[in-house]
């Protein structure tokens, strides 16, 4: 049974982060989506609201989890009884930092492995903190989420605002 994780912040899932996993769901038994409390970064969600958004919006892949974590990656890929770690990789400013990543997650634990997979074209240049964004500036970001994440993120930050641009022209 080979089983892979997929981690990431998922501050909040992207169409990008979707094609990944689905990619990922074909390629292994048993794809374990992690969603990281994220210590550094201020997320706009909760950690509790990007696993639920998450779950929502995989229900129809099913050789997937959706398991939160709070832990050093390596500690609790051993939990989960794994070694291969999945990556998405958009344009070549991606490569420098996920090859930094795995190289330390490899020294840290030599047993595991990542597997970097790249999306469909149209998601090359998309990202979460890019949702964010636009979102926060009134932009419709329906295209690049799925539904419940675009629900959520309308009640969250109100947009599309009536006058974004504050009355001036
Ligand atoms: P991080 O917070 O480390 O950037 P994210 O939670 O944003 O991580 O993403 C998790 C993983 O998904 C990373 O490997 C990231 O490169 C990848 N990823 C994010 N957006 C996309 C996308 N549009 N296409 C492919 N991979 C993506």
């Amino acid at each position: 049974m080979k089983r892979a994780v997929y981690p990431g912040t998922f501050d909040p899932m992207t169409l990008g982060h979707l094609d990944i996993l689905k990619r990922s769901s074909m390629l292994f038994d048993e794809v374990i989506l992690a969603v990281a409390k994220s210590e550094k970064k201020s997320t706009l969600f909760s950690i509790e609201e990007r696993t639920d958004m998450a779950k929502i919006a995989t229900q129809d892949i099913k050789n997937i989890r959706i398991v939160p974590f709070s832990c050093l990656l390596v500690n609790f890929m051993q939990r989960m009884d794994s070694q291969i770690v999945i990556r998405g990789l958009r344009a070549v400013s991606d490569y420098e930092y996920e090859l930094q990543l795995a190289l330390m997650n490899r020294k840290l634990d030599p047993k595991l492995d990542t597997v970097f997979l790249m999306p469909s074209q149209q998601y090359i240049f998309l990202s979460s903190s890019m949702v964010r964004e636009i979102a926060s500036l009134g932009g419709d970001v329906s295209k690049f989420v799925p539904p419940v994440v675009y629900e959520r993120m309308v009640k969250r930050l109100g947009f599309p605002p009536e006058n974004p641009c504050g009355g001036q022209n």
